[in-house]
């Protein structure tokens, strides 16, 4: 802020026209005319310390004044000399006379504001070579000019500082008048700065202004801060008595800050009546005037048109609808190339996807029709279909029962999908498959919150979506593979799932909103049951398909995989003949599984390799010995034409029904034994091999692929007494070789395995034994009675039966106790060609489930005591009797 300045008796005087610089304002201004050029250099530039002119407000002839008084005109008025006319072009920095008549009166206020350079810079403008000076002046002090004179090309006025001397300022300052207008002043000053402060977030200085430059100054300040028209620039000028000043101050001020008010008034009125689509109408102009000026594609607009629609017609839920705009809204505002775009799109499209109201229409059940399907689809299974039924006859009852959820349990390839799928088909509606095999994340069920990079919804959302209908049969896909670890535990989430009050409102963690499944019907499938959770378990009717006898196979084969198969390949049986024996033989000797699924593929080998050879044979075979009228429709056109076409060029591309077609000819291809893989996967002989040193036994397990036949080998070597176990065994098996080598022991004597005199059987001995197939794991107690046989053969050097195979959990007492999978075990050894199943007696009620055909052949022994299996186990009976016998 300026202080109070001694000014000079003489000033160099700078014209402004139509402008008027108030003390205290500060103001940038270049100078281009030759007159000011010098000024500038000769008072300013050129000055060791800073030089001070004066600014006199020159009035455009244009405008004439209102009123006279302070203004002169050239050649009268007040001290200007006659020369002040001739110079009058030269006095304007920026605003020139250019074109005006040289007799034109100029109008010089007689009061002006002398001003101090704070700053200065010289520029030299190229080609011409001209100097011109950029000043930034700050009004000091007002002054009146007593004469007006030339010095050179500028003028320069004699002056009188009209500044209060301080004592008179102190005097004013006592005045009552003064006060209540310098309080008046600094009210408004003050309400001016909150205006604009609220505006522009700005003031704080202006705010310190207010407290510490002393208000007759202030007043100018302020006045120079704004806008206002010439004429009350010079009458601010004018007012050299301070309380004048202060009242014209505090007018202008309030006028200003009325006008601001007024103005905000109408932005806000106008803003007001835009409605809010309007103004969302002009956001969207603008951002699409934004968008073409970057270049940005246009299409993704239309693909979120497009969505937009796809989100309409998905027939939301009103509060899924809200949520679903509010994402949208927020998509739009997004930049394709901004972080979280594709992931909110993405989450968009299933939004729009999922079947929130799609349904495939329910037709009317009938249950003779279903019964139908069901049969011509599957062979066999009676019970399982009966079951099935009554499940639809309740469903055609009460729709919306809540019955249990079907579990289909049994070993792969026994037709557990086919069977779910059979039921979506007799209710006519769609069917989808979720595979649970190794889910152990809860995530895979529940999905992953969009949080996450690279989240996705849970599997059920996702097959609905894939499946498009909120109403279809869903299968849960091995249900027992699920498994819970640190990520959680997809069976309680499966529970929700399956449990009827809850899966109304299935929420899904990507998802974040409620689905109702209600509507689904869910049937699941497991290998086993004892994985399954007791809770999840609780929920489903198990029904157990146990795998198939080679009988129940063959029919299968023949009346539904092979048409299949043929049909897959574009054969028929007109064209290629699969004779029962050979299906038989490849049951017997190329699979050895519950199921039929290995079948179904050997069988296809089988078809594709027939294939082949018949092709072959055709081509070999010269049509023109015994002409066939061949009728194919690819043939019969050339024949008409030329009668001697003999051969036909088949074409690349032709369906595959035309080849069989076109190579059909009076007696179809029969497959027989030289065309199956030599030599054979398995035949009878692998048992009586694999039993042929003694020590080795064959035992009956049951695993996920269902019964399987399990060999168990024990040999001895020099040692200290130590049993050695491999074959990735669990802790009940490897007690259960504990138990059986101590029964062993125990009975070592009595059972005429060592003599009285050296009575330990394992001095100086180790046993180590073995379970094949290494790299399974295996576990449970029904290995009890094979492990004793094996040692009882390996000690008493005699070989087990080759036809016999045995399973028993087993009591260190030597009692034989019931194991589960009786059904499962008995068929394995069927499929095995065994002859003779040991079993616990207690087991007996179980074989009520084997099939007659199988039992019929196969001669099952009951066991109550250990003694009883080895009896049975051995050629001739127990070694002890040999023994005794001797
Ligand atoms: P799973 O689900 O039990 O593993 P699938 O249902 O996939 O087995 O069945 C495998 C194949 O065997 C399917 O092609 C199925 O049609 C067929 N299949 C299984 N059991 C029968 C049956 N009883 N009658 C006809 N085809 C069957």
């Amino acid at each position: 802020m300026a202080e109070s300045v001694e000014l000079p008796g003489r000033l160099a005087i700078l014209p402004f026209r139509n402008k008027v610089l108030l003390p205290g304002a500060i103001i940038r201004i270049r100078c281009t005319s030759p007159s000011s050029v010098k000024l500038v250099e000769q008072e300013l530039w050129q000055r060791e310390e800073k030089g001070i002119i004066g600014i006199l407000p020159v009035r455009d002839a244009a405008v004439e004044a209102p009123s006279a008084g302070s203004t002169s005109s050239a050649g009268g008025g007040t001290n200007l000399g006659e020369r002040s006319s001739k110079t009058q072009e030269e006095t304007s920095d920026s605003h020139k006379l250019g074109g005006k008549n040289q007799q034109e009166v100029i109008h010089w206020h007689n009061r002006g504001v002398a001003a101090r350079a704070l700053h200065l810079s010289r520029g030299v403008e190229k080609p011409s070579g001209r100097v011109t000076y950029i000043v930034v002046l700050e009004g000091l002090c007002r002054f009146s000019v007593q004469e007006l004179s030339t010095r050179g090309t500028y003028y320069t006025a004699r002056i009188t500082p009209l500044e209060m001397a301080k004592a008179e300022m102190d005097q004013v300052e006592q005045d009552p008048d003064f006060v209540a207008l310098s309080r008046q002043f600094k009210a408004t000053a003050m309400e001016l700065i909150s205006v604009l402060e609220q505006k522009q977030k700005t003031g704080g200085r202006t705010k310190v202004l207010l407290e510490t430059v002393p208000v007759h100054k202030l007043a100018d300040i302020f006045v120079a801060s704004f806008e206002i028209n010439f004429e009350e620039q010079l009458c601010m000028l004018d007012s050299v008595d301070v309380k004048v000043r202060l009242s014209k101050a505090t007018e202008l001020v309030d006028r200003h800050l009325q006008s601001i008010r007024v103005a905000e008034k109408i932005t806000q009125k106008v803003e007001g009546q835009l409605s809010k689509s309007q103004k969302e109408f002009l956001l969207r102009q603008q951002m699409r005037a934004i968008k073409e000026e970057l270049g940005d594609n246009d299409d993704e607009e239309d693909d979120v048109a497009a969505l937009e629609r796809k989100m309409q017609d998905a027939g939301m839920p009103a509060n899924i609808w809200k949520h679903a705009q509010r994402e949208l809204r927020r998509l739009k505002k997004m930049q394709p190339q901004q972080p979280g775009y594709n992931s909110s799109r993405v989450y968009l499209e299933l939004l729009a996807d999922l079947p929130w109201q799609t349904a495939s229409e329910e037709r009317e059940l009938d249950l003779k029709a279903a019964k139908e399907r069901l049969d011509i689809d599957h062979y066999g299974l009676t019970k399982v279909k009966k079951r099935i039924i009554e499940y639809l006859a309740v469903r055609k009852l009460k729709p919306d029962a809540r019955g249990p959820v079907l579990c289909f349990v049994g070993p792969p390839g026994v037709g557990k999908t086919s069977l779910a799928s059979s039921i979506a088909a007799a209710l006519g509606r769609k069917f989808i498959r979720i595979s649970l095999g190794g889910v152990k994340d809860e995530a895979d069920i529940r999905g992953h919150r969009r949080t996450y990079i690279g989240s996705m919804p849970g599997r059920l959302i996702d097959g609905l979506k894939r499946v498009g209908v909120c109403n279809p049969v869903m299968l849960l896909d091995e249900i027992d593979k699920t498994g819970s670890d640190v990520r959680g535990d997809p069976a309680s989430a499966l529970l929700e799932v399956l449990d009827p009050e809850q899966n109304k409102t299935f929420n899904d963690h990507y998802l974040n909103l409620p689905f109702d499944l209600s509507k689904v019907i869910f049937v699941a499938t497991a290998n086993r049951v004892q994985p399954i959770p007791p809770a999840l378990l609780d929920r489903m009717e198990v029904i157990e398909l146990p795998g198939y006898t080679p009988e129940e196979k063959l029919r299968i084969a023949m009346r539904h995989l092979l048409p299949r198969v043929l049909d897959q390949h574009g054969l028929s049986f007109d064209f290629l003949q699969i004779p029962e024996a050979m299906v038989k033989l490849v049951i017997q000797r190329y699979t050895r599984e519950a199921g039929v699924r290995n079948l179904e593929r050997n069988l296809a080998a089988l078809a594709r390799a027939a294939a082949v050879r018949v092709a072959e044979r055709d081509h070999a075979v010269p049509l023109t010995k015994d002409v066939q009228r061949l009728d194919s429709p690819l043939l019969d056109g050339r024949l008409a034409d030329e009668a001697e076409v003999e051969m036909e060029v088949i074409p690349i591309g032709v369906d595959n029904h035309d080849i069989s077609n076109a190579f059909r000819v009076a007696s179809p291809f029969i497959v027989d034994e030289t065309m199956l893989e030599k030599p054979p996967k398995y035949d009878d002989k692998e048992t009586a091999e694999r039993v042929a040193t003694p020590g080795v036994s064959v035992g009956l397990v049951w695993t996920a692929f269902g019964g399987e036949v399990q060999f168990v080998e024990a040999t001895a070597m020099g040692g200290k007494g130590e049993l050695h176990l491999t074959g990735q065994l669990g802790d009940v098996i490897k007690e259960s070789a504990q138990i059986a080598l101590t029964w062993v022991r125990a009975r070592a004597t009595e059972l005429k395995l060592t003599t009285a005199v050296e009575s330990n059987l394992l001095e100086g001995r180790d046993v180590h034994i073995h379970f094949p197939a290494g790299a399974v794991p295996k576990d449970g107690p029904s290995a009890g009675v094979t492990l004793v046989t094996s040692l009882v053969s390996l000690f008493s050097q005699r070989r087990v039966r080759a036809d016999t195979a045995m399973t028993g959990e087993m009591t260190l007492r030597g009692l034989v106790l019931p194991v589960g999978g009786v059904k499962d075990k008995v068929l394995a050894a069927h499929r095995y060609g065994i002859k003779r199943v040991i079993l616990p007696e207690r087991n007996f009620k179980d074989l009520a489930e084997v099939p007659a055909a199988v039992l019929s052949s196969l001669e099952i022994l009951l066991a109550k005591r250990m003694e009883d299996v080895l009896e049975q186990a051995f050629e001739g009976g127990c070694p002890w009797r040999q023994h005794s016998k001797l």
